[in-house]
């Protein structure tokens, strides 16, 4: 697995050669607001670490998986969000554009409706 791929654009956020409005870091992950926000609140949370999609992760990354879904739980916490959704688009048929593995936490005015 290669750290950082200079042709990813969130491992350029990452290193920050791209701007982003960020909303929490550590030093295995990251969250920064999506630029095409599709509710009131909406970031997406990356792993440091470049990791292409879900089906990348190998099973020594669990605990790192587990720190990003905890970073969800803290980002809506911080953001007084009493409920929120949190999605992970895997490759172009499940939605995914950007090949950086992330989760998106969507807040701020009541969710419903179907998720495909
Ligand atoms: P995906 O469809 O891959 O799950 O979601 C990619 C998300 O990244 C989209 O919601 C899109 O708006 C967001 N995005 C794409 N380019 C940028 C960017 O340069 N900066 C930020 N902050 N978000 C981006
Ligand atoms: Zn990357």
């Amino acid at each position: 697995m290669a750290v950082a791929d200079p042709m990813c654009l969130f491992c350029r956020i990452v290193a920050g050669q791209l701007p982003a409005d960020r909303v929490y870091e550590d030093d295995e992950v990251m969250a920064f607001k999506d630029i095409h926000p599709q509710a009131p609140f909406h970031c997406l949370i990356i792993p440091k670490a470049h990791v292409a999609t879900l089906n990348d992760f190998s099973p020594e990354q669990s605990a790192l998986i587990g720190r990003l879904l905890l970073t969800a739980k803290r980002i809506a916490g911080e953001h007084g969000l009493p409920g929120y959704r949190v999605a992970m688009n895997v490759n172009r048929e499940g939605g995914q554009v950007v090949f950086h593995a992330h989760l998106h936490v969507l807040g701020g005015r009541p969710l419903k409706g179907a998720l495909g």
